[in-house]
């Protein structure tokens, strides 16, 4: 059964506690606030699934034979654009999905802005999977659910960061032709708990109900330039990333979780049909192709990707360019962020000084 010994090698997809045939499996909370698998031995039949679908023990196949292509692109409608990350094209692809009567399966906020996986049905429900969201997703029960799906016939669309996307793939132990797979380019993911601290400190400040957090709003100073924005009930307000105090923790790679210092799904082949990032130094490739609204990266890594690329192509302007310029700026493709030597001290302060006490002491 799955024993996390080393916690650099567990993402925490949750692959584990979807196949437990005796629901054996809980992920519990640490006291950094990431996730990790819980087997409840009462209940435990020593089958070893949990460890036969782990992504990590399998490891990313990196055998495939396809040439990746690489596109600059956004979406040519302006308000779904503005809505989202980069240039929009996570909605497109989902539309694609739900006309063909499939399942779309992304990450929303839950009543207490905390980031879990659900499934749409109906594109009105894709404007909340909409955004990136700088927490890491609960997978839940979703594995199971979109392994139901495709066991019916239906399209499914699964979306996530590249661990949650390999997850799935391991789960499933077998290939679906009816299978789509999206990732992104991940940076990695910050504590919830950091978050849930954050949160506490904003409604201190702000006071009043929050209804919707977007962590990249557009409106003020333009995608590169991007701000926070806190809708409340009476208000609103924008925070400059650059300024904010928890986009400040997340970047400076303190509050990363264990796997993310050494992901192993950050790689240039990739099991995903599509990959999807912000088109970072698009100025110096292609200036034409930004006027600050927001220009996705997207990688083709599949022929399936690229059906999907054919069908979305009336609805987006795209470009396609060299695939290694293409990534050049964007060094989360590959490359982990470093592990911080404080990082110890950081999560233990975390658990007895204020937010701001610790922001001061280390960022
Ligand atoms: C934690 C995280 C780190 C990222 N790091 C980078 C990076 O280093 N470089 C880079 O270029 N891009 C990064 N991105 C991706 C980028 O911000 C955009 O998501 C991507 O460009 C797609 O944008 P879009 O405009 O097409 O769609 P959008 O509508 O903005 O994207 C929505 C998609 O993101 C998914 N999503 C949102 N939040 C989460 C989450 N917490 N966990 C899993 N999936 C989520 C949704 O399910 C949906 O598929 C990151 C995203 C996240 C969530």
């Amino acid at each position: 059964m799955i024993e996390i010994e080393n916690k650099a090698n567990c993402c925490g997809c949750s692959a584990c506690k979807n196949i437990c045939p005796r629901n054996a499996i809980s992920m519990v909370e640490d006291e950094k606030g990431f996730k990790y698998p819980k087997v409840n031995y009462n209940y435990c039949i020593n089958c070893n699934l949990c460890e036969k679908v782990c992504p990590i023990i399998n490891g990313a196949s990196d055998n495939k034979t396809f040439e990746t292509e690489a596109y600059a692109a956004f979406n040519i409608n302006e308000e779904i654009r503005m809505n989202s990350s980069s240039g929009g094209l996570f909605s497109l692809i989902a539309e694609y999905i739900l006309n063909s009567g499939g399942i779309v399966f992304g990450a929303v906020f839950d009543e207490n802005f905390l980031v879990k996986h659900v499934k749409a049905e109906k594109m009105s429900e894709i404007s909340q999977m909409r955004g990136s969201k700088y927490i890491q997703s609960d997978i839940r029960k979703t594995y199971k659910e979109a392994r139901d799906f495709l066991n019916q016939g239906k399209k499914v669309l699964f979306t996530g960061t590249p661990c949650q996307v390999e997850g799935l793939k391991s789960y499933l132990m077998k290939d679906y032709e009816n299978l789509y797979l999206q990732d992104i380019i991940c940076h990695g993911v910050p504590s919830k708990k950091v978050w849930e601290k954050y949160l506490e400190c904003r409604k201190k400040e702000d006071n009043d109900v929050l209804e919707n957090v977007s962590f990249r709003d557009k409106e003020n100073n333009g995608w590169n330039k991007y701000e926070l924005l806190f809708k409340y009930k009476n208000s609103k307000k924008f925070i400059n990333h650059t300024e904010d105090m928890f986009m400040r923790i997340f970047l400076s790679d303190i509050a990363l979780r264990d796997s993310c210092y050494s992901c192993k799904f950050k790689q240039k082949k990739r099991n995903s049909d599509i990959t999807l990032a912000d088109f970072w130094g698009i100025n110096e490739i292609i200036p034409e192709m930004n006027d600050e609204k927001g220009t996705s990266l997207l990688i083709v890594n599949s022929e399936k990707g690229k059906d999907i690329l054919e069908s979305i192509k009336q609805k987006i302007k795209f470009k396609k360019v060299d695939f290694e310029k293409a990534i050049e700026k964007n060094p989360s493709m590959t490359k982990s962020p470093t592990l911080k030597e404080e990082r110890e001290r950081f999560f233990k302060d975390l658990n007895n000084l204020s937010l701001e006490n610790i922001f001061e002491k280390y960022i």
